[in-house]
């Protein structure tokens, strides 16, 4: 399981709606509306991880 960071839902890898690889590593989203968020602005997200 990872955490779709955007929203903060537990998601499984294969189930993910969306990927999206920022700085070699690669982060999973609920649905593209969420990696849309991500994407315009990642360090948003990273910083909110503990
Ligand atoms: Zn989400």
């Amino acid at each position: 399981m990872v955490t779709d960071l955007v929203c903060g839902s537990n998601i499984d890898e294969m189930n993910a709606g969306a990927s999206y690889n920022y700085k070699r590593q690669t982060y999973y989203f609920c649905g593209t509306s969420c990696k849309d968020e991500f994407t315009k602005a990642p360090v948003k997200f990273l910083k909110k991880r503990g």
